[in-house]
C-alpha cells in the first residue's frame, strides 16, 4: 500500500484530524494507498501557504523570464520521471501506461510555452485625449488560484491548468481527484526539486467537501475546474457567491459525422479512437457517430468487426489496446445507460457488458459497446456516459446532420469526415463546438485553445487565451502637467 499525505509549503503533511482515504487500483479492484483527507483546516493551510509565497513571497519577488525557466526546468523534469508517473496514474485510474506515459512526456511542451510567455505579459499605452495625461495599464496575477482536477489525465491535465495560471504569476492549491490523488503530490514535489519555491505549488487531498472548502476560501481569487457538468455548476454557484470567477472546462457528448464522400479508412479509425481510445474516459469521446445513409451499413459493420477485435486486459502491458474503467461506480454507470438505451429501443450491436477476465475477476471491465440507433430524445443521447459507449445513427444530409449534431446541451468537439472542402469549412461554422476536428479525431496542442461552448464550459486552456484567464488589468493615471485640477475653482 503506498501511503500520501497533503503536500503544503514543500512539505508532506497528514491532515490536521488525521483522517485518511483509501484509492482502489482498478484493474484488480484492490486497495492501491491511502491519502489525507483535506478538511477546511487543511486547505487553509495550503491556501495561506500559497498566499504567503505570492504577496511579498518568494513567486512574486522573481523576475517574470526567471518565472518562465524554472516552469520549463520543472518541465523536463517531469518528462525525465514520465515513467514512474505513467505507472502510477495508470495503476489508480487503469488507463493504458503508454497513454499516461505520453502524457507525462508531452506537459513538458506545456510548460516550455507557457514558462516562455511568462516574460510577455505586457501593458498597453492608452491615447487618451487630454494629452498632459499618460495613462497605462498594468496586467497583474490574481493571487492564489484554486485548481480542483479529475482522474482520466491527471497529470496532463493538472499542467494544463497550472502553466498559465503560474505563467502569469499567480500561486496555486491544487485538489486533484480522489481517485488519482498520487500523481499531483509528485508533481508538487518535482516542482521544488525544479527550484521552483515552496508554496507556489500546494496539494491537498480529498472529495468533493476539500474542493468546497477550497473553493469558499477567501483569499482564493479564481478557481480552475475540470471535471462534470454538475460539479461545474455547483462551483460556479458557490464562486460567484463570492464574486470569484471560474475557469470551467466540462463534460461532453461530442458528435462524430462521417459523409459518405469520406475517406472511409480514416473515418473508421477517427471515430474508433474518439470512442474506444481511453475506455471513451475522455472529455472529447466522440460518442454519438453520426453516418450518411449510403455507408451506414458499411461502415457499421468495420467498426463493429474492428470493436470486437480490441484487447481488453491489464494497462500496464504493451499489448492491452483498452483497460479497465476507473471505478465501480463507472462500470456500473456503462451498464445502466447502456441497459437504458435498449430498454429506449436501441440494440446493442457489440458490447454492453463486463468481459470475462481470468487474471482480472474483480477488475472494472467493459466491453467497446455500439449501440444502433438509440433514441433521439433517450438518456444515451442526451448524456455523457465518459465510457466505451457508442451510439451511432444515420443520416440523409448535411442539414439533418448539423441539426442533430447541435441537439445537445452540450458542445465540448465535433468531428466532420469529408473530401468536400466547401462543406468541410460550412460545417466547422455551423457546428456549435469549441474545438472542430476535419478528418482527425483528439488533436490537442499546447498553443490552440480548448474548451466548451454552451454547459462544456467556460473559458479556454491552452494558447495564449489561457493566461489572460489568470490577469487582472489595472489602469494608471499619471498627470505630466503643472495643471491644479481644483474641483472647488470654477475655470472661466
Ligand atoms: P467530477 O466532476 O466528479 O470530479 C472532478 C473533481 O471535482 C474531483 O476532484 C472531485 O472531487 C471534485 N468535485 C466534485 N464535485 C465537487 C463539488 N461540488 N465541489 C467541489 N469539488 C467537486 O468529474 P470526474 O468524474 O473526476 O471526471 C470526469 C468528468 O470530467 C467528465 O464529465 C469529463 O467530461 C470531465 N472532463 C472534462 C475535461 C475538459 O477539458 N473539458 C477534461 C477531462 C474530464
Amino acid at each position: 500500500m503506498h501511503k500520501y499525505v497533503n503536500h503544503i509549503n514543500g512539505r508532506d503533511v497528514p491532515a490536521a484530524d488525521g483522517r485518511t482515504f483509501t484509492a482502489f487500483n482498478p484493474t484488480t479492484g484492490g486497495p492501491w494507498g491511502t491519502f489525507a483527507l483535506a478538511g477546511a483546516e487543511d486547505v487553509d493551510q495550503a491556501v495561506t501557504a500559497a498566499s504567503n509565497a505570492f504577496r511579498g513571497g518568494p513567486w512574486s519577488a522573481l523576475s517574470p523570464t526567471r518565472r518562465g525557466r524554472l516552469l520549463m526546468q520543472w518541465g523536463e523534469m517531469i518528462a525525465e520521471h514520465a515513467e514512474r508517473i505513467a505507472a502510477i496514474e495508470t495503476e489508480q485510474n487503469g488507463k493504458l501506461v503508454a497513454e499516461m506515459r505520453a502524457q507525462a512526456r508531452t506537459v513538458r511542451d506545456w510548460l516550455y510555452y507557457f514558462g516562455g510567455l511568462a516574460d510577455k505579459i505586457e501593458g498597453a499605452v492608452i491615447p487618451l485625449d487630454r494629452r498632459t495625461i499618460f495613462n497605462y495599464t498594468l496586467r497583474e496575477p490574481l493571487g492564489v488560484v484554486g485548481v480542483i482536477t479529475p482522474w482520466n489525465s491527471p497529470t496532463f491535465i493538472a499542467v494544463m491548468s497550472l502553466a498559465p495560471a503560474l505563467a502569469a504569476g499567480n500561486t496555486i492549491v491544487l485538489k486533484p481527484s480522489e481517485i488519482t490523488s498520487a500523481s499531483a503530490i509528485e508533481l508538487a514535489r518535482l516542482a521544488e526539486e525544479s527550484g521552483i519555491p515552496p508554496g507556489v505549488i500546494n496539494i491537498v487531498t480529498g472529495f468533493r467537501e476539500t474542493g468546497e472548502a477550497l473553493v469558499d476560501h477567501a483569499k482564493v481569487a479564481k478557481v480552475s475546474f475540470t471535471g462534470s457538468v454538475n460539479a461545474g455548476k455547483a462551483i460556479a454557484a458557490r464562486a460567484g457567491a463570492r464574486l470569484v470567477s471560474c475557469m470551467l472546462e466540462l463534460g461532453g457528448k461530442s458528435p462524430n459525422i462521417v459523409f459518405a464522400d469520406a475517406n472511409l479508412d480514416q473515418a473508421e479509425a477517427g471515430v474508433l479512437a474518439g470512442i474506444f481510445a481511453a475506455a471513451g474516459q475522455t472529455c472529447v469521446a466522440g460518442s454519438r457517430a453520426y453516418i450518411q445513409q449510403p455507408i451506414y451499413d458499411r461502415l457499421l459493420e468495420r467498426l463493429v468487426s474492428r470493436a470486437k477485435q480490441i484487447t481488453i486486459g491489464d494497462p500496464l502491458l504493451a499489448e492491452t489496446q483498452m483497460g479497465p474503467v476507473a471505478t465501480k461506480m463507472q462500470l456500473e454507470k456503462d451498464e445502466s445507460m447502456v441497459k437504458r438505451a435498449v430498454d429506449e429501443g436501441g440494440a446493442i450491436l457489440t458490447g454492453g457488458a463486463r468481459p470475462k477476465l481470468a487474471a482480472f475477476p474483480d477488475g472494472y471491465f467493459f466491453e467497446p459497446t455500439i449501440v444502433h440507433q438509440a433514441a433521439k430524445d433517450g438518456f444515451l443521447m442526451r448524456n455523457e456516459v465518459f465510457g466505451p459507449v457508442l451510439a451511432v445513427t444515420p443520416f440523409s444530409d448535411e442539414a439533418e446532420a448539423l441539426a442533430l449534431a447541435n441537439d445537445t446541451e452540450f458542445g465540448l468537439a465535433a468531428g466532420v469526415w469529408t473530401r468536400d472542402i466547401n462543406r468541410a469549412h460550412k460545417m466547422a461554422r455551423a457546428l456549435e463546438s469549441g474545438t472542430v476536428w476535419i478528418n482527425t479525431y483528439r488533436a490537442l496542442t499546447f498553443n490552440s485553445p480548448f474548451g466548451g461552448y454552451k454547459s462544456s464550459g467556460i473559458g479556454r486552456q491552452n494558447g495564449i487565451e489561457a493566461v489572460h484567464q489568470y490577469l487582472q488589468t489595472k489602469s494608471v493615471w499619471v498627470e505630466l502637467g503643472d495643471e491644479v485640477q481644483d474641483p472647488f475653482i470654477m475655470k472661466v
